[in-house]
């Protein structure tokens, strides 16, 4: 059984998030969502708030084999715990690039049996993040074209 690992800080979940979840799920047995920490950024949503939010979406997609959890330790340990072989991560533009690199080639060298697969964007989510969809709450614009619906009012309560 082939068993991936899709991690990220999903603070929140975006439509972006989910186009590649999707793609993902495709190509492996199962997939788990990983809420985990990215110590670069701070977060709004707690990890509790954001799986809820992410088992909501989750819940409307016919995705049987991808289910949701959450990490604060090494992102290498946990995926030797389940037996992961694969960490998923999507890839926007070049400015993802570096990070994304850097955080591969660690995995690689805490744990050579994990490799890390990197899925592109979807065009139409290109210029989509977490932080985007804050700063458009903030300003009062309607972010209804970049999270689900199911999600939409814990957003607003949240950053309101
Ligand atoms: P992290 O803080 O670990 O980067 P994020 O939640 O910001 O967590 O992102 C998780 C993963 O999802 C990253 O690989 C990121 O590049 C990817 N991602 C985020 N938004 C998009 C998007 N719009 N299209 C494709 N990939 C995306």
């Amino acid at each position: 059984m082939k068993l991936a690992i899709c991690s990220g800080s999903f603070d929140p979940i975006t439509n972006g998030h989910i186009d590649i979840i999707k793609r993902a799920a495709k190509m492996f047995d199962r997939l788990i969502v990983l809420v985990s920490v990215n110590y670069k950024k701070a977060s709004t949503f707690t990890s509790g708030e954001r799986v809820a939010m992410i088992e909501r979406v989750l819940a409307e997609l016919d995705l049987p084999n991808v289910s949701v959890d959450m990490y604060d330790g090494l992102l290498v340990n946990y995926a030797k715990q389940v037996g992961a072989t694969a960490l998923v991560r999507g890839l926007r533009a070049v400015t993802d690039f570096e990070y994304e690199f850097q955080m591969a080639l660690t995995n690689k060298k805490l744990c050579g049996d994990v490799e890390t697969i990197f899925l592109t964007t979807s065009s139409e989510y290109m210029f989509l993040s977490s932080s985007i969809v804050k700063q458009v709450v903030h300003f009062g614009g309607s972010i209804t074209d970049f999270v689900p619906a199911c999600i939409y009012e814990d957003i607003i309560k949240k950053l309101k």
